[in-house]
Parts: structure tokens; C-alpha cells; sequence
């Protein structure tokens, strides 16, 4: 029966370490880093989203100042080309000149200040950058030694699986069927020892007939332990 008690403590290892691939701390340590990662890229997107608001604001000023800027070039050409037919033309057409001018500070000063906002969106950006790639670094760090834990246990399983290969070997198949009807209900302790005078599985004393009945039993005799339900082994 000892084949058995081998089986049975193969099977408990077994829970044991699948209890603890199911919940190693590195997992939780790459989860952390992934979350953190998360929120850097939501706050690069955001930042993003911002300068590139401004940037089109900037762009589209450009287009006017480049328009102002081709219009006082036709206006010079007039003024100066020789082409004015009367004073009124002239006085007309430096009034436009002016007005254009004060036009074209207007969006060049603007711009600038866009210019201004936008700097330290991109200071922030490429501080992101570099928390990003740190944070990278970090998850990669923390995948490897889950990677490495987690083949750790996966060796450990096949190990054991292998040990209970042989054990199971060295057994009837109604001896472990019987095992494995009574693992759901008493997991590590299917099978338990008779201690001379009482089954160690019950939770108390055996009622003495009882004991008196499996005392009878050949030492190694499997039993079913009519006080707990256990296999109880002579
Ligand atoms: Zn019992």
C-alpha cells in the first residue's frame, strides 16, 4: 500500500504547486508594471492630443500670415510698380497696406505664443518617452523572473507527475479507483494510516468494534473506515 500513500502525497505536491502558479507574486509584479505602462501611455496620448490641437492652430495661422504676406507683396508691386492712376488709389491702398500689417503682427504673435504653449507639451512628451522605455524595461524585467518561476514549477509538476507514473504503477486498478472516489471528499488524507488502535483520519477515537475489526485485518489490508469514510490501510 505504500505505492498508494505515494500517489497520494504525488497528488498533494501536485495542488501545491499549482496553488502557487495560480498565484505567484510575479504575476502580480508584471500586472503592476503593465498598469503603470498604461497610464504613461494614456497620459502621452493626452498630451498628444493636446499639442496637436495646438499645432494645427499654429499651422492654420501660418496659412493666413503666408496669405497677408502674398497680398502685400501684390499690394507694393501696385504702389510702387507705376500702375496707380490717382491719389485716392494710393491713399486707398496704404490704408489696406496698414490695416494688412497690423494684421499679419497679430497672427505672427499668436503664433509665437502657440510656439510657447507647445514647448512644454513636448518637454512633457519626451519625459514620458523615457518613463515609457523605463517602464518597458520593467515589464521585460519582471516577465523573465515570472517566465523563469513559472518553468521552475512546470519542471516540479512533471517531476511529480512522473514519481506518481510509477507509483500508479505499482497499484490495482480498484485500489485507485477507490483512492480517487474519496480524493473529492478528503483530498490529502483519501488514504490514511491505522495507528495500531485507531484510523488517523477520524476525527475522533474509532468506536472499539470497529477498531477491533480492522486490528483483525493482515498488516497492509486496505479498508474503508466505516466512521469517516476514509481508506484506511492496516
Ligand atoms: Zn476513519
Amino acid at each position: 500500500m505504500e505505492s498508494l500513500f505515494a500517489v497520494q502525497d504525488e497528488d498533494v505536491v501536485r495542488g501545491q504547486l499549482e496553488h502557487r502558479r495560480a498565484h505567484l507574486s510575479e504575476r502580480t509584479s508584471v500586472m503592476d508594471a503593465e498598469a503603470a505602462r498604461a497610464i504613461t501611455v494614456t497620459e502621452v496620448e493626452r498630451v498628444g492630443l493636446e499639442r496637436l490641437d495646438h499645432a494645427r492652430r499654429q499651422h492654420r495661422y501660418e496659412g493666413e500670415v503666408a496669405a497677408v504676406e502674398t497680398r502685400l507683396a501684390e499690394l507694393n508691386e501696385k504702389l510702387y510698380g507705376g500702375a496707380i492712376t490717382s491719389p485716392k488709389e494710393a491713399t486707398s491702398i496704404q490704408t489696406e497696406v496698414g490695416h494688412l500689417r497690423k494684421r499679419q503682427d497679430d497672427l505672427e504673435g499668436q503664433v509665437l505664443e502657440i510656439m510657447e504653449t507647445i514647448e512644454p507639451l513636448d518637454g512633457e512628451l519626451a519625459t514620458l518617452a523615457v518613463t515609457g522605455e523605463a517602464q518597458d524595461a520593467t515589464i521585460a524585467a519582471a516577465q523573465a523572473v515570472l517566465d523563469d518561476t513559472e518553468a521552475e514549477i512546470v519542471a516540479e509538476l512533471a517531476a511529480s507527475a512522473e514519481r506518481r507514473d510509477v507509483a500508479v504503477a505499482g497499484l490495482e486498478a480498484d485500489v485507485l479507483a477507490r483512492y480517487e472516489k474519496g480524493r473529492p471528499s478528503f483530498g490529502s488524507s483519501a488514504v490514511v494510516r491505522f495507528s495500531g488502535t485507531d484510523c488517523s483520519g477520524c476525527p475522533y477515537s474509532m468506536p472499539a468494534m470497529e477498531a477491533d475489526r480492522v486490528k483483525s485485518l493482515a498488516a497492509g489490508t486496505l479498508s474503508d473506515c466505516s466512521e469517516c469514510g476514509r481508506l484506511v490501510v492496516r
